[in-house]
């Protein structure tokens, strides 16, 4: 019989349909995660100590090219601290952001702000919104549960592209290991490189055929950081990394617009996270948010339940408009969208997944690396 639990360390709970329990009530979800945490630091500690070394290589790389590197940036703190830190190292990047139509104000104000105080390129990708809002509303229609990888997917895919436009061949971000947190438990989100799912799910729900939206598949992820040699770096493992200090120096320095709550960079995400995937899926991904810190020392475990049981908003009158907004903008009538919040979700997998092709993948790719260094003759 099914039987609700939360974990006595962290505040994971059943709705993580693989969680499991030892004697003492402790999950794996924390247990791994400790583990991953140690090593995670030890690399860290490594890489902070390397970091002249790293920036070298990058510079080394970026000679005679027009940029040193690829920085993505999305408005928030950890992706603008990563830029701010290539320029503050002598780094000269070229910064890449992906507009999907949903950035809030602030979100653009604050990259507008960063580029021109740090002197920065950018170049923004305005994503076709026909496209994204057919490709968004088969999302829908399939009801499956990762409608953000279609954000995520685009991204990744911009700025790989960019890099590889520029010849360049580091592509810096702003994640880090130590604070990643958490693994998401199974069946919350989908593997982000999923084209062939992409393309089955519109193909069977969409109706605007897609002829611009960037999309990155598996293949394509193996060509660009093997074959072109393309890395793929979290660029602020390489600094002792602390989100309120640097908040500071942004705020100092840039003149950085705080945001009034998580996710407030993107209307669709923070609606998402807090009102389609608890409604709809049952999941509040706060708890893996809330685990990290707890398990990490950086919360009590009381506070983290304390804040478990507010509601994501923390305004229902901004729920609402953002809900409205949502609706409007998609096309959806009051009817429609509380059908689909009822309906229960649908596997990704049902509708094909490049996940099934991997055997076949990694086939490809050794045939594909090995005549590519008998012509390049071994060179790198
Ligand atoms: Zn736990």
């Amino acid at each position: 019989m099914y039987e609700y639990r939360v974990c006595t360390r962290c505040v994971m709970d059943t709705t993580a349909a693989d969680i499991v329990f030892d004697e003492n009530g402790i999950c794996n979800y924390c247990t791994d995660f400790l583990a991953m945490l140690k090593t995670a630091q030890e690399k860290v500690v490594d890489r902070v100590a390397h970091r002249e070394e790293f920036i070298e290589e990058v510079k080394e790389a970026g000679k005679s090219k027009e940029y040193d590197c690829v920085v993505g940036v999305s408005g928030g703190v950890d992706s603008s601290y990563a830029l701010y830190l290539t320029v503050k190292n002598g780094l000269r990047p070229l910064s890449v952001h992906l507009d999907n139509g949903w950035n809030s104000e602030l979100a653009s104000h604050n990259i507008a702000n960063l580029v021109t105080s740090l002197g920065v390129d950018l170049y923004t990708h305005v994503i076709d919104w026909e496209e994204n809002r057919d490709l968004q509303l088969s999302f829908f229609k399939a009801n499956v549960v990762d409608i953000e990888m279609l954000m995520d997917n685009a991204m990744l895919a911009l700025n790989y592209r960019q890099a590889a436009n520029y010849g360049l061949k580091y592509i810096l971000q702003g994640t880090n290991m130590a604070t990643e947190g958490s693994a998401m438990p199974k069946g919350w989100n989908h593997f982000k490189y999923d084209v062939r799912n992409i393309r089955r799910i519109h193909k069977k729900f969409g109706s605007v055929p897609i002829r611009t939206h960037p999309l990155i598949s598996t293949l394509d992820y193996i060509w660009f950081e093997f074959i072109r040699g393309i890395k793929w770096v979290s660029f602020l493992d390489y600094f002792p990394y602390n989100k309120f200090e640097a908040m500071e120096t942004l705020k100092r320095e840039v003149s950085y617009k705080p945001y009034p709550y998580k996710h407030y960079e993107s209307v669709f995400t923070r609606f998402y996270q807090a009102v389609i995937l608890p409604k709809k899926f049952g999941y509040d991904k706060r708890r893996v948010h809330l685990s990290t810190l707890v398990v990490s020392g950086q919360m009590s475990r009381a506070e983290a339940i304390r804040m478990l049981e507010t509601p994501p908003y923390p305004d229902p009158q901004q729920e609402e408009q953002d809900r409205l907004f949502v609706m409007k903008k998609l096309g959806f009538t009051e009817q429609s969208f509380q059908d689909y919040i009822k309906a229960p979700g649908v596997p990704h997998e049902l509708y094909g997944s490049e996940v099934e092709l991997y055997p076949l993948l990694h086939t490809i790719y050794g045939t594909v690396r090995s005549a590519w260094r008998s012509v390049r003759g071994n060179r790198s």
